[in-house]
């Protein structure tokens, strides 16, 4: 179902107008769907219905409290990368003994913090931060649980700044060295192996890397196991593609069950790590067209969003479909090719190219599947304020993080005496 519902003539998110939405809290502003956020974490839910499995959300593809608690009230667990993360989510009332904790440069205070709090489990990724987990677990007097993230060396055939399963990338240990490192870990008085992790890219459309993935990690779980190294589960990560343009998405469902078919009959719980799939399409960013500029060779529409509110069209060449929100006062505007740009100095802050819309100064946009790796990647580059975030809950839309203000921007900063 389509995010932005129309009807009498009006675009709406689940029952608010769009237009009053920027009239309360302004422009540019995130605008979310609680209704569209529950039906991912649900689709989910039913495709791993009947086995042993976690939803564990990948908080920094909309690391926002509000989203967080949705997520956490529906029986989520999370997927994070930094000591702020795991203080968000337990900020937003989550459950850390559901937490797994990735990345591949943990420092070790994050460590700390996340024995502290009782995580589920540390995906480890280097010989070293196996190391470094034990020791400080046994200053702790505590005992660490963890898996390793291997890396199953296949080609996502997804943006190469989005694969991370290959040889060539940071992530992961490699899968020769794996079985060495669990038995490592086996040995280490610290640390006690649940599971094994891996995570090959995002925004995959075709399911078939997936379930390689998973068929490679499965040979591996089941070679140790001969070993005597048992393991409670498997975490498969995330990655799961959607619809930005024409992208073939599938159904969740379809898209899990090549990877399913390869679990079938097996007990170990099964983990994934959803965040684009889950976030990307219940949100989009509202924005007002500042001023319209004819050029010899191109029409400008300069909005008041730009690309430090959303990164991904400027960092990944990424689409996101724009479309008008309501007649505005464009009733008789001629469509025209726009380049519609924000208003920051640089040449690569745009937010599409070549989009065919009857404008005029004023008009009210929305940026489509903004919902993941937007705000999250959002910055104050040109000291420009972080925007506004707003949930629509049915008939209600609520401000989940207010616009920033400018003082706060240099809050922190001082002069020399
Ligand atoms: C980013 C990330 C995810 C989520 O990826 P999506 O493509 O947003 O689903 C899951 N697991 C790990 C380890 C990640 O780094």
């Amino acid at each position: 179902m389509s995010l932005i519902q129309i009807s009498n003539d009006v675009a709406h998110i689940e029952a608010v107008p769009l237009a009053d939405i920027a009239a309360r809290f302004g422009t540019p502003c995130y605008v979310y769907s609680r209704r569209a956020l529950t039906a991912a974490f649900e689709a989910y839910r039913a495709a791993l219905a009947g086995r042993s499995a976690r939803i564990c959300y990948a908080v920094k593809a909309n690391s926002n409290l509000a989203i967080l608690n949705v997520f956490a009230k529906l029986g989520a667990g999370f997927d994070i990368v930094s000591g702020g993360e795991l203080a968000r989510v337990i900020a937003a009332d989550g459950d850390p003994g559901k937490i797994v904790f990735s990345g591949v440069g943990k420092s070790r205070e994050e460590m700390r913090q996340a024995l502290t709090a009782g995580i589920y489990c540390f995906n480890i990724e280097s010989a070293s931060e196996l190391e470094h987990l034990n020791t400080l677990a046994g200053e702790m007097g505590k005992r660490a649980p963890i898996a390793l993230r291997v890396n199953p060396d296949v080609d996502p055939k997804t943006h190469p700044y989005i694969s991370t399963g290959l040889k060539s990338a940071k992530f992961g240990v490699p899968f020769e060295t794996a079985v060495e490192l669990y038995r490592r870990a086996h040995d280490l008085p610290h640390l006690e192996i649940r599971g094994i992790a891996c995570h090959i890219g995002s925004q995959l459309l075709d399911p078939q890397p997936a379930a390689d993935a998973a068929a490679k990690v499965i040979g591996l779980v089941d070679r140790l196991g001969v070993e005597g190294i048992q393991f409670a589960h498997i975490d498969l990560g995330g990655g799961m593609g959607i619809r930005y343009r024409d992208e073939a998405a599938l159904p969740t469902a379809d898209y899990l069950a090549p990877m399913l078919d390869q679990l079938k009959g097996r007990t170990e719980m099964l983990l994934v790590e959803p965040g684009r799939s889950l976030v990307g399409n219940a949100g989009l960013l509202l924005t007002r067209v500042e001023i319209l500029k004819h050029g010899e060779e191109k029409n400008f529409a300069v909005v008041d969003a730009a690309m430090n509110d959303l990164a991904r069209p400027a960092l990944y060449d990424a689409f996101h479909e724009i479309r008008k929100v309501g007649a505005g006062k464009t009733a008789g505007a001629e469509a025209l090719r726009y380049e519609i740009v924000g208003p920051i100095c640089e040449s690569g802050d745009f937010l599409g190219h070549d989009r065919e819309l009857a404008l005029a100064e004023g008009d009210l946009l929305a940026i489509l599947s903004a919902g993941a790796y937007g705000m999250a990647m959002s910055s104050n580059y040109n000291t420009r304020p972080r925007v506004a975030e707003v949930m629509v809950d049915d008939t209600t839309p609520h401000l989940i993080r207010r616009r920033e203000t400018v003082a706060e921007l240099f809050a922190g900063e001082a002069l020399l005496p």
